[in-house]
């Protein structure tokens, strides 16, 4: 090993470092990853990233045919991939869903919380109570309670890493988005509250806040270009990210390389304007 004929100090500045080991530059080798919303957009991104890093990816969405193209694009991919139907603000859903990554794969390493709906788009004091639950139930709670269903199974294989997908929204209210925009804004606050909790397991928690991304999801703010333009301006970005943009930077925070990050949000915007 390259490290051994180093002097004691600088030896010391390489350990633990899985790039310079010498190792598979597979990061996730032998890992298990679950990603939920994982059937388009930045979830598929993810579910492949993983993979491709050498992760056994395991992804749910609410519809079996979203599921089974996932699961088919990828594993044409020669990707391990498997994948089942999930509606994450449904309890028996998320339950249902650990199971069977558990019973296909046998273990949980890592978990990427990715689903999220607005189902409202104006002026906040428009948005009624029912809308309020909606949004926190899927966009927080859902993330919380996956949070809660996993780390048993990862303190099993002595860790593990877990990233929640918030958003810029969370930083900067974005005009027309206001309840997804504090949801977004609480998954900041639950990665922080977490971190400190989860130590002990050895579980990191992480967050990712994208810009403005080119999926569906996001379409009402790109598709126009004066709504694209006057969205871009507003964030402080010059551009649109790509789905594999965000999913690069969850690599880097379900893997080894950020061994050293826990509590953390990263921002993945272009440069957009991200303080509190
Ligand atoms: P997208 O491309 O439209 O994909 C949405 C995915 O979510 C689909 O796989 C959909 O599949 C699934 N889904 C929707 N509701 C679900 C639910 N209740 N339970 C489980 N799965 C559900 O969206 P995206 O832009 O990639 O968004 C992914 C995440 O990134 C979200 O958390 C979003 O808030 C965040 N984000 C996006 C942007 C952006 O500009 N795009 C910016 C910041 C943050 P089914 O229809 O089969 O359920």
């Amino acid at each position: 090993m390259w490290r051994a004929g180093l002097p004691g100090g600088l030896r010391a500045v390489f350990e633990g470092s899985p790039l310079s080991s010498g190792g598979s530059p597979r990061l996730l080798e032998g890992k298990v990853a679950l990603v939920t919303a994982g059937t388009d957009g930045i979830g598929l991104g993810v579910a492949e990233a993983l993979g491709v890093a050498g992760a056994q990816v395991f992804l749910s969405s609410r519809r079996a045919h979203n599921v089974q193209r996932a699961v088919e694009t990828l594993r044409g991919r020669g990707l391990q991939v498997s994948g089942v139907t999930c509606h994450v603000g449904r309890a028996e859903d998320r339950e249902k869903m650990v199971q069977a990554a558990l019973d296909t794969f046998g273990a949980i390493d890592i978990l990427v919380s990715n689903a999220a709906v607005n189902p409202h788009f104006g002026p906040i004091l428009e948005a009624d109570e029912s809308t309020w639950d909606k949004v926190f139930r899927v966009n927080v709670t859902a993330a919380a309670m996956l949070v809660r269903l996993v780390v048993p199974h990862m303190e099993k294989r002595g860790g593990g890493a877990i990233v929640l997908m918030s958003s810029i929204a969370g930083y900067q209210p974005m005009r027309g988005l206001g309840p997804y925009g504090v949801s977004k804004a609480a998954l900041l606050g639950l990665v922080g509250a977490l971190s400190p909790e989860l130590r002990r397991s050895r579980v990191r928690v992480n967050g990712v806040a994208p810009g403005l991304v080119r999926s569906r999801f996001s379409a009402a703010l790109w598709e126009d270009e004066a709504v694209r333009e006057q969205a871009l301006k507003e964030l402080g970005a010059d551009r649109l990210g790509a789905p594999a943009e965000v999913a690069q930077a969850v690599l880097f925070l379900v893997s080894p390389l950020a061994s050293f990050v826990a509590g953390q949000t990263l921002v993945v915007a272009g440069g957009a304007w991200s303080r509190l």
